[in-house]
Parts: C-alpha cells; sequence; structure tokens
C-alpha cells in the first residue's frame, strides 16, 4: 500500500547519530525541531515519539480533563478520538461535509452551541451510553481531522470555537505539506499535531511533532513529554504528572533528512496521483479525489476513490487482490469499531454522511516512487475487477456517486 522513501543521506545522518554518544535528547532532536518549526513559519516544534503521543499531550496542554466534551470526526483514524478518552473526557463526533470529507463546519457551530446550552440540546450529540456528568458542560475543544490531506474547514470552524470557547487541535497527521487558503495546515490551532509513521508524506519511523505560537504551551509540552521534568534540569525533578513521549536522535536525523527532501518528497507524490487521476478520468464508476475551493495545497498522503454506490466493493478488493493489488476500505468509521460500539452504544446510521463515504471509499496503493507504469497495472487490474463485479451486481444503483 504504501512504502517510505529513505536516501543515503538519511541513512549518513542516522549513521551519524549511532557513532556518537547521545542516542536521545540530544541535538538531532533540536535540528530537527528548529527546522520543523521553521518550515511551517511557527515559533515552536515539539518533537514527540508518535502523532498519537502528540495529540494527548496536545489536548492536555489546552486543559481538557476528565469529564469534558472534545468535538471531532467520526471519518479519521482512531487516534484522533482515544486521545480524548485518554483523559477520561468524551469525543463528541460531528459529521462530515461530504465534499472534503472533514468535519461539516456548520455541524461544529450547531453542537458547540448545543452543548454550550446544556439538557436536551446537549444531550442529542452525546452517545447512548454516558456518565451523567456529560450531559451540559460546553466543549473544551474542537479536534478537525485534514483527512487524506485535505484541510478542514479552519475558518469557520474556528470563528464558532472562538464564540464558545473551545480551544483548536488540528489533527493534521495526514496533511503534511498541505495548505488552507495558503496557510500550512496545523498552524491554525493552539497546536497542530502532525505523525510521522512510515506510510506518511515523510517519516521518522515511529514519530510526531506539534507546533504552537505560544512559548508557554510549548514549554508545557516539553514538560509532559519528558516525565513532567521543569526547565531547572534537575533530573530527578518532576513538577506534574508527565510520560515519556520523547523521540529519539535517530527518528530525529531520519525526520531531518526527510524534511530536507520534504518538497521532493511531496512532489514526487503529487506526480504520482497525477498520474492516477488522468488514468482514471474515463472511468464511469470511480470517482477520483476532489479537492475543495479552501485547499490551495494538497500534500499526498493516500489515494483514496470513491466507488459508484453499488459497487460490491469486497469483490472489486477481492478481485484486485487476485492480480496482486493490495488496497483498503479507508476510513472504518470510528464510532462503528467495535470498541466504540460497545462503549457508547453506537449504531449504524448514527452518522449517515461519514457511513455514506466510508461505504464507498478504496484507497489505492500508493507512495512517490511508483511508476507510471505501476499506475497503469493498478488501474488495469481495477478495471478489470469493476467489469467483474459489475456483472455480478444490479446496474441499478450506479449513477449515485
Ligand atoms: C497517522 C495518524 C495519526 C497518528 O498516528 P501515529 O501512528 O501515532 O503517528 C493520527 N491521526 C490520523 C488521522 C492519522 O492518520
Amino acid at each position: 500500500m504504501s512504502a517510505p522513501d529513505v536516501s543515503p543521506e538519511d541513512v549518513a545522518l542516522v549513521h551519524e547519530v549511532l557513532q556518537s554518544d547521545s542516542l536521545s535528547m540530544g541535538p538531532m532532536v533540536e535540528r530537527f525541531e528548529a527546522e520543523w518549526a521553521a518550515r511551517l513559519g511557527i515559533p515552536h516544534a515539539v518533537a514527540v515519539s508518535s502523532g498519537t503521543a502528540g495529540l494527548h499531550l496536545a489536548l492536555i496542554s489546552v486543559g481538557v480533563s476528565a469529564g469534558d466534551c472534545v468535538v471531532t470526526s467520526p471519518f479519521s483514524f482512531v487516534a484522533s478520538a482515544n486521545a480524548a478518552l485518554y483523559e477520561g473526557a468524551l469525543p463528541v463526533f460531528v459529521d462530515i461535509d461530504p465534499a472534503s470529507f472533514a468535519l461539516d463546519p456548520d455541524g461544529v457551530a450547531t453542537a458547540l452551541a448545543d452543548l454550550e446550552a446544556g439538557g436536551r440540546a446537549a444531550a442529542r450529540w452525546l452517545p447512548r451510553h454516558r456518565p451523567d456528568g456529560w450531559v451540559g458542560r460546553p466543549a473544551k475543544a474542537v479536534m478537525p481531522v485534514h483527512v487524506f490531506g485535505q484541510p478542514a474547514a479552519m475558518a469557520p470552524i474556528a470563528a464558532s470555537a472562538d464564540r464558545h470557547g473551545a480551544m483548536v487541535i488540528e489533527d493534521a497527521c495526514e496533511a503534511i505539506g498541505s495548505e488552507y487558503e495558503g496557510q500550512p495546515a496545523g498552524a491554525f490551532g493552539a497546536a497542530g499535531v502532525f505523525g510521522f509513521y512510515p506510510n506518511k508524506q515523510m517519516t521518522t519511523g515511529e514519530g510526531g511533532v506539534i507546533v504552537t505560537v505560544e512559548e508557554a504551551r510549548a514549554r508545557l509540552l516539553r514538560s509532559l513529554r519528558n516525565q513532567g521534568r521543569d526547565d531547572s534540569a534537575t533530573w530527578l525533578r518532576h513538577v506534574r504528572l508527565g510520560y515519556n513521549y520523547r523521540l529519539d536522535e535517530m527518528s530525529a536525523a531520519l525526520g531531518l533528512g526527510q524534511l530536507r527532501r520534504l518538497d521532493a518528497l511531496l512532489a514526487q507524490r503529487a506526480r504520482v496521483a497525477a498520474a492516477y487521476d488522468q488514468r482514471l478520468a474515463g472511468l464511469e464508476a470511480v470517482t477520483p479525489p476532489g479537492r475543495v475551493a479552501t485547499t490551495t495545497k494538497i500534500g499526498w498522503f493516500v489515494y483514496v476513490v470513491r466507488l459508484a454506490a453499488g459497487t460490491d466493493r469486497a469483490a472489486v478488493v477481492g478481485a484486485l487482490a487476485a492480480d496482486g493489488v493490495p488496497s483498503r476500505p479507508y476510513f472504518p468509521p470510528i464510532h462503528l469499531q467495535p470498541y466504540y460500539r460497545e462503549r457508547f452504544g453506537y449504531r449504524e446510521g448514527d452518522f449517515p454522511i461519514t457511513e455514506a463515504i466510508a461505504r464507498t471509499t478504496l484507497a489505492l496503493p500508493f507512495h512517490g516512487q511508483m511508476t507510471d507504469d505501476e499506475v497503469d497495472f493498478v488501474v488495469s487490474a481495477l478495471e478489470r475487477a469493476l467489469s467483474t463485479s459489475a456483472d455480478a451486481t444490479s446496474p441499478v444503483a450506479s449513477g449515485e456517486r
């Protein structure tokens, strides 16, 4: 499905670390943070051990704690909602905009107003199973997720968050290199979080980074990732509940190498996405990824198409696999994950737009080193898979996208 792009220069940087005496808390993390902050044009970057760890700390840093509500998207990788659960907070799901696949800003505005109003208005946003204390609390935070590299509607979301006293944390883990109205994704909220798992636009192996404009928040985040130590440099002095969410030096070195090549990595991915777009243009039953007007740049993370309604997606996945082409239904909605169904009582139908999109999306193999021939091979296999599965299903619903 994906492949990291590691160059000899990246390897040399990791080697440099291995031949030094600091494998953790050394100069590479500092260099990586400084260059990341400069790239985003934001004063502070705090490197952490994963994107998930970054989301967790970002929520703590805006004061999210037990019993709070965090408004977020059900159409995401599970980590975004889980981060709220780590603090005993409740992820309050709002359905997505079918064009961007990200949080619908009008839904966010209504949810924030209703949560503030409390009582019955608030209750309609909450899951069936919940501790009593959760009714009537205004949202502490809103966490838009820039799914597949397409930034959420940050201007209206930030405006409603402001109106209702909620802090904005951006899950920008899939949006490395993306821009919303000319500004980098991740730079709008109180904090923005990026992830560097090997399938992302660039990698550190495991790793992530949190960006923020506020110095006090950056200092708090550095303490939280480092066992709650303060700035006094006294090793065994812990002033708050902290975590070991540090990024090690080898990972930071790889990240530094990748960051220095990021424009080239992004350009390669854009080339492959364009090849897919072009090759898929004639295919009736497949809608290539769209781009909303506010998205001035997409940092391509995955290449996710929509299959025409009525297509037997499982049959398509099976036929592709038989041709040696991996593909993945992406994302299964968070609220329908077994853990969320059991704990919160969610059911099918709770977030209809998310579910409708999730039923028809399919991620195709995608990384920056794919050749035009490989793209062609995948699309040819997809054409065959669609024609076999179309024979088996009724043509009635195929007009709907
Ligand atoms: C990748 C990703 C994360 C972070 O994942 P890690 O594996 O913890 O780095 C968080 N949210 C979304 C939407 C992601 O795609």
